[in-house]
């Protein structure tokens, strides 16, 4: 996941180059990407915040830097995926990469369009990011997917016992979050045999049917136009926006 547009709340810094060296020594992978992109020179700061809601790292603008926030402080296998993954955000804001998708405060509430200026981003930028570290630097995401598939299916759970589902706006954000999940599975050569991947989406079929309907709709659209510059970002994100009647609440800056 990344970057959120307001202030963020420093908690604690994290030690990068320690960090770094803790993940390098239980990963050739890691080091090798670290070593190729000379990630201990980028100009970044890592945040350590408990209370990060709704993901476990974002990244953002901080003092002409970047700061990435961890929820956790990484120092597991488990976690360095998720921090190849914020990094690669670093390094392609640096190449202003992606389409800076802002939330427009004027017209919608403050939380529900910075959210989905959040979740644009994420769909629009994630896969392309992944598909660098799989292709590129040899990293295999399966294991952090398929914690991310218990993770989203807790969330949507969670969704159904407070009574949340209904919501247009919310109905959209979970067919996003669908396609950005999707999007990135579509990198593992094998998820048609993956048995966490084949449960996954029988239990999303029987319980959003429809949100799985607009999903491949949306999945097939964004594959065929492709996501890897800013052209094509763009277009696709004219095409959802409208599509989805959120063309009033964020714009590309
Ligand atoms: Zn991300």
């Amino acid at each position: 996941m990344h970057a959120r547009s307001p202030p963020i709340d420093i908690k604690e810094t994290i030690d990068i180059k320690e960090t770094i060296q803790t993940l390098s020594e239980l990963s050739q992978e890691f080091r090798e990407f670290c070593e190729e992109m000379k990630v201990d020179s980028l100009p970044m700061t890592w945040l350590h915040n408990p209370d990060l809601l709704g993901s476990d790292a974002e990244h953002c603008p901080f003092n002409d830097k970047h700061a990435i926030i961890f929820k956790k402080i990484p120092t597991e296998v488990d976690d360095i995926f998720l921090v190849a993954h914020e990094i690669m955000h670093v390094i392609r804001a640096m190449d202003k990469m992606p389409l800076k998708i802002k939330p427009n405060y004027s017209i919608f509430d403050k939380n529900i369009a910075s959210v989905f200026a959040l979740i644009l981003r994420n769909l629009l930028e994630d896969p392309v990011v992944d598909r660098l570290l799989k292709e590129e630097h040899k990293f295999d995401p399966l294991q952090h997917y398929e914690n991310g598939l218990i993770k989203m299916r807790n969330s949507l759970e969670r969704r159904v016992s407070c009574g949340l589902i209904g919501g247009i706006f919310e109905e959209t954000q979970i067919v996003f979050n669908l396609c950005t999940q999707k999007l990135m599975w579509d990198l593992i050569e094998n998820k048609e045999t993956n048995l966490k991947w084949i449960e996954y989406e029988a239990w999303l079929k029987d319980n959003y049917p429809d949100a799985v309907n607009a999903r491949d709709v949306l999945v097939s659209f964004i594959e065929q136009v492709g996501l890897d510059t800013k052209e094509k970002q763009r277009r696709i994100f004219d095409v959802i926006t409208e599509a989805f009647g959120i063309t009033s609440m964020v714009y590309v800056q």
